[in-house]
């Protein structure tokens, strides 16, 4: 057996996550060959406001887990854990980011099973962390067709559609938003897709739409262009939560 491209542990190592400090010790993921931790953590715990950052669903879209290793390293976090409990979930596939396959070892796309009652463990694991009410829910993703950056919003709250508009002001001098009409099979406008379908009567939901179902006031699915290189893609993601953190710590 050939070792795979990527090493999960050296993501763990980097964000200074052990058995002891950090990995969920109650989910983890057996496949054939290794048995694989679900990896969470907290930082600012018990604050008011909470933020959940995931990244890592599609094991091919290795940017948003170099994001997060990103804003712990370079130590983005600080400004905000006196206001936010912030909590990460850096890599929910963690096979798909050894061998670089968007689905699990099972050969599932885990961001399409997330109405299921008994879905698989990776899955269950990120519905368990939103049991809890957040204020935002930031997913960090790629698209490997698109020439730029684009992003899906929900929410409760209407006015918060801005925030979309304000996150692409922002990533624009960093990465070209996609300003196609449609977007992946979506209709979209300036790089924000337009959701169409009414969620409830949709036979499978992705994590956003789970956290929107769980009451999240808002949540962002973020897309970099995958043909930019790494440090790009990494810039506009981590300018992209920077901005939306900022968009609430201004509210009451
Ligand atoms: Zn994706």
């Amino acid at each position: 057996m050939n070792s795979p491209p990527n090493d999960i542990e050296i993501i763990f190592s980097r964000l200074q996550l052990s058995a002891e400090n950090g990995l969920s010790a109650n989910h983890s993921q057996e496949t054939p060959n290794k048995k694989y931790a679900l990896a969470k953590f907290i930082l600012g715990e018990g604050n008011r406001r909470k933020a959940l950052i995931s990244a890592g669903i599609h094991g091919d879209e290795p940017s948003g887990v170099e994001t997060l290793c990103a804003f712990i390293e370079n130590n983005k976090f600080e400004k905000f854990t006196d206001e936010w409990e912030l909590t990460f979930l850096p890599c929910l596939n963690p096979y798909g980011y050894e061998y670089g396959s968007r689905e699990n070892h099972e050969g599932k796309d885990l961001n399409r099973l997330f109405k299921e009652d008994t879905p698989p463990v990776e899955v269950a694991f990120a519905k368990s962390i939103l049991e809890k009410p957040y204020e935002l829910t930031i997913e960090l993703h790629e698209d490997f067709m698109s020439p730029g950056y684009y992003l899906y919003q929900k929410g409760t709250h209407p006015e918060d559609d801005y925030l979309g508009e304000k996150i692409l002001q922002t990533v624009k001098d960093i990465m070209p938003i996609n300003l196609d009409d449609e977007i992946d099979g979506c209709s979209a406008q300036g790089g924000i897709m337009i959701l169409e379908n009414d969620f409830k009567s949709m036979d499978w939901w992705p994590m956003a739409l789970y956290s929107f179902f769980k009451g999240t006031r808002r949540c962002l699915t973020l897309e970099a262009a995958t043909m930019f290189p790494m440090d790009v893609r990494v810039e506009a993601h981590l300018a992209a939560i920077d901005t939306a953190l900022n968009y609430f710590s201004g509210k009451k």
